[in-house]
């Protein structure tokens, strides 16, 4: 309350990965991992960063060590603990020791689990609001690797390969240096006689089509369905249309929806539409009627009840013309109009139009001030101030109110102080 909360150095990252309390015990921290590792498994369209992610806190967690370590001063003194890298294993090695290599049933043999699994293709999609709101679908054309349909994704003719001379087929290679006296570092990087694959193809047996690469660059085109009521940053995944590889778990293209904004309507709470519309004074005080075209080209009549009067920044709304519920289309949100009155501009009345429309509107609230009330006020001259400016400063005295929380909280206290003496 009184000093500033002390900067904590991050140790509650990982808890919160695996959706737990600090105090969880090994068994809690052991059914979150499992819960949330099956659920965000990659084979089973999960994200592969959070299956990383849950793997390698749990890993730093299930040890009681390294958890105290993390406990006490957080991820980067593991870091510095464990010689660099800090871990890790590799996420799926942890899943397996929990599930073996049947974890999904049927196909998932602990072979094709090491098969590894290529790189999902995300892409924005923009979209428009009538888009989101009518449907429709987009044709894409994407060009991606295939595996070769002349070799099969063996990259020579005879379907044959030796063993890659520059990595003994590993398709690693390891180079040593001397950094210091009696101090060597190891560096591992790919291969670059056989780019990784730990293989080699003769020239003479290289595969005409792909030239030995085993994929070979292919043109598609994507049928994207947008269905009426899709959100913005709502995914449409293509399962397995991503680069293709020899030995690899092809990929999703993932589409991700980005709606471009509206020049008039708002989506806003889901399936609900906002839109502005301005009144003139006369039509706020009077009545009302105009056509507004929604976003499927259909004109509503908004029109006013007789007798009412709108006031500035009055909403009202029509149910059922907002957008369409996504896989429930018939059912739509709220048409929600916010409405603005533009008054007339000063000096636009005389004196005698004045009189008149005082004539007609209700009374003046306040009575004449005598003239020796009058004499007991100062004159004083009234200014504009415009709104923006307002806003700015209470802008700016809500970011001073954040910095230096401790010090108002003194002010909030002070008022049950008062109301304590009085008693
Ligand atoms: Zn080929
Ligand atoms: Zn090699």
């Amino acid at each position: 309350m009184f000093g500033r909360v002390p900067k904590k150095s991050d140790n509650t990252k990982f808890y919160e990965v695996l959706g737990v309390p600090k105090s969880a015990s090994q068994d809690e921290l052991k059914k979150a991992y499992k819960k949330a590792a099956i659920k965000n498994h990659p084979d089973k369209g999960g994200d592969p960063e959070k299956f990383k992610e849950l793997a390698h806190a749990y890993e730093v967690l299930s040890d009681p060590e390294k958890r105290e370590i993390y406990d006490q001063y957080g991820e980067d003194a593991l870091k510095e603990g464990m010689g660099g890298g800090g871990s890790s294993h590799n996420p799926f090695d942890i899943f397996e020791s929990f599930f073996g290599g049947g974890a999904f049933g049927g196909g998932g043999s602990s072979r094709g689990r090491r098969q590894k699994r290529g790189e999902d293709v995300v892409h924005a999609l923009k979209v428009s609001l009538e888009e989101l709101y009518n449907g429709t679908t987009k044709k894409l054309s994407l060009s991606r690797n295939a595996i070769c349909s002349k070799c099969k994704g063996k990259g020579s003719k005879s379907g044959a390969s030796s063993r890659c001379y520059g990595c003994q087929g590993t398709g690693m290679k390891i180079t040593t240096r001397q950094i210091g006296l009696g101090m060597i570092q190891q560096m591992q990087h790919v291969c670059p006689e056989c780019r990784g694959s730990g293989e080699m193809i003769s020239d003479r047996d290289r595969c005409p089509q792909c030239k030995g690469n085993k994929v070979t660059q292919e043109k598609k085109v994507l049928e994207v369905h947008i269905e009426k009521g899709m959100r913005d940053g709502q995914k449409i995944t293509f399962e397995g249309q991503a680069d293709e590889a020899p030995d690899t778990i092809t990929g999703d293209i993932v589409f991700v929806l980005e709606q471009k904004k509206h020049p008039k309507f708002d989506r806003r709470f889901g399936d609900e539409l906002y839109v502005d519309h301005k009144l003139s004074l006369t039509e706020a005080l009077c009545g009302f009627q105009f056509a507004l075209t929604h976003l499927d080209g259909r004109q509503l009549l908004i029109k006013s009840n007789p007798g009412e009067v709108v006031k500035p920044g009055q909403y009202k709304a029509i149910n059922d013309e907002g957008m369409p519920h996504h896989q429930r289309p018939f059912m739509k949100g709220k048409l929600v109009i916010q409405f603005h009155v533009i008054f007339p501009e000063s000096g636009v009345f005389s004196p005698e139009q004045c009189r008149k429309i005082e004539s007609v509107l209700p009374m003046r609230p306040s009575k004449h001030l005598t003239d020796m009330e009058l004499d007991d006020c100062e004159e004083t001259t009234l200014h504009d101030v415009s709104a923006e400016e307002v806003k700015r400063r209470k802008e700016q005295r809500q970011h001073r109110h954040r910095e230096a929380y401790d010090e108002d909280d003194d002010d909030d206290e002070s008022a049950p102080r008062v109301q304590c003496a009085q008693q």
